[in-house]
């Protein structure tokens, strides 16, 4: 919302009382006040205001708190008041006074779920989601490739999260997720930035080019492998049977083994060396995701199950492990593919999970709703699932909503220039299915939003259409895209809460 009034005059006007002070804060409708901000430390009060369409922190009283953060003394009435900037210096500074606004690991028993914010704009809408259920919110979660798509860092990523997680007063908790990181300077980056989840992509170190090899190769490639290692594996899984909770066995025969073993353990040994060298001397609750989910084919419960075994016996301590799963998890829209078949596995995954005790992580779980109740009641709501794009899709709802020519600008932007977007993301719509705009009223707008060829086309041009700038060097739409989000707030808000909710009631997070 745009504001116009002045927090100040919220103030009592006469003596210099904190809880008079805290009493009046409390109970004003003034919109430039946020109300759930405020924090009472000793004689002071700690809370947000709205000028314009900005946001700053107040301190109230005087205290040594006071003295860590940066800004302008002034008296309002009676009352000595610190106006600060929403600075990282002051971010990490109010950290130092409010614990919960430090990101948490999650653990391994609470179901969490990442909500990837491309905008910075919506975790006042994820919270909203969040609040009264039990799921941790990993609230800033960003991959190397969507901070390169949308200009932003780590320190940014976090500073959004943590300001609008005390806007909020929200004490319960949250995370924050290094996505998708491939090399080991980028987690040991985010480790030193105080992100409590690291989701180790190890694509990689995949061997994907093993399952078009001929058995003679693949006989050649197992042979150079350490032989000390060959006999360990052989040992550990050819004619054995590991058995389940519920009585499914395990077993690895042998015609398949060797192919399995090349294609996996390279991955395993960037594992351990990053658990090894990074994660467990950061010596503090670390959520560490191994991710194998960006490859060709689909894990098999075996190939979960020797990752999984093979990376606890090397004293890995996984929180999560997201496996390729059968079928396809595009961005964006539902599951493609057979459902049945997607149960009778996943049940198997969770099973393995489960035997480990680690979660099972479902990346790009987005709108997944036709396998969301499987999810749930599988993994008995003991899973991580990782959302982004759909949060970026809600704001463009908004868009269409509010300023309909922004929204038709837009469109026709991202689809001129879908191949420069889809170098980045993996996605099989066709162009033809999307209606063609001028024959759209403005009221049909926002539907656009819930067919899937539209969805991914604007899904995966968030770069492009946020990075657009014109001849002088403007940006051609981000920033009329985030004033029309800030002035529309809560409107972005309502439709997260619908959107995501909706996730969270199908997966039964109650
Ligand atoms: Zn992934």
């Amino acid at each position: 919302m745009v504001t116009s009034s002045n927090w100040r005059s919220v103030f009592p006007d006469s003596g210099s009382s904190t809880a008079a002070l805290n009493e009046k804060l409390a109970t004003t409708t003034d919109p430039s006040v946020c109300n759930q901000s405020v924090q009472t430390v000793g004689d002071m009060l700690f809370f947000m205001v709205r000028e314009g369409l900005g946001r700053k922190l107040i301190i109230a009283g005087e205290g040594e708190a006071g003295g860590r953060f940066s800004g302008d003394l002034e008296k309002v009435y009676d009352y000595q008041v610190k106006v600060c900037l929403l600075t990282t210096e002051n971010r990490i500074a109010l950290q130092s006074i409010f614990e919960w606004l430090i990101p948490q690991a999650s653990g391994r028993q609470k179901a969490s779920i990442g909500l990837g914010d491309r905008l910075g704009l919506a975790t006042p809408g994820h919270i909203a989601t969040v609040r009264n259920r039990n799921v941790m919110p990993i609230l800033a979660q960003q991959s190397i490739r969507e901070l390169d798509l949308t200009g932003r860092d780590y320190i940014e990523v976090l500073d959004a999260a943590a300001w609008t997680v005390f806007q909020e007063g929200y004490t319960h908790g949250y995370g924050a997720d290094g996505d998708h990181l491939k090399r080991k300077d980028d987690v040991k980056m985010a480790l030193d930035l105080g992100f409590s989840m690291i989701t180790l992509d190890c694509s990689e170190h995949i061997n994907d080019q093993v399952s078009s090899m001929s058995d003679a190769e693949v006989l050649e490639h197992y042979q150079q492998l350490d032989a000390g290692l060959r006999n360990h594996f052989e040992a550990a899984y050819l004619g054995q049977e590991f058995t389940l909770a519920s009585g499914t066995t395990i077993t690895f025969a042998a015609s398949s083994f060797q192919k399995m073993v090349l294609v996996y353990v390279r991955a395993l040994d960037f594992a351990e060396e990053v658990y090894q060298t990074l994660i467990k001397p950061a010596n503090r609750n670390i959520d560490f995701e191994m991710s194998i989910d960006e490859v060709a084919t689909p894990t098999t419960p075996q190939d979960h199950f020797f990752v999984a075994n093979e990376l606890i016996s090397r004293g890995v301590e996984l929180n999560s492990l997201a496996p390729r799963f059968v079928g396809e998890f595009q961005k964006g829209i539902d599951y493609i593919g057979d459902p049945n078949q997607f149960e009778s596995e996943f049940k198997i995954h969770a099973e393995i999970a489960d035997h480990f005790g680690y979660k099972i992580s479902v990346h790009s779980g987005s709108d997944k709703f036709m396998v969301f109740d499987v999810i749930g009641r599988y993994t008995k709501c003991r899973f991580h699932i990782k959302t982004a794009g759909t949060n970026w899709l809600e704001a463009v709802r908004v868009i269409a909503e509010v300023n309909p020519q922004l929204y038709r600008e837009m469109h026709e932007y991202a689809l001129r220039h879908l191949d420069e977007a889809r170098k980045y993301y993996h996605v099989a719509f066709n162009e033809s299915d999307i209606p063609k705009l001028g024959t759209l009223s403005d009221q049909k707008l926002p539907d656009l939003m819930n067919q899937p060829a539209a969805r991914q086309a604007i899904h995966i041009a968030y770069g492009v259409l946020l990075q657009a700038k014109t001849a002088d060097g403007e940006y051609l739409f981000k920033d009329r895209l985030y004033r029309e989000l800030l002035i529309n707030q809560e409107l972005y808000t309502q439709r997260l809460k619908e959107h995501i909710g909706k996730h969270l009631d199908l997966l039964n997070v109650r």
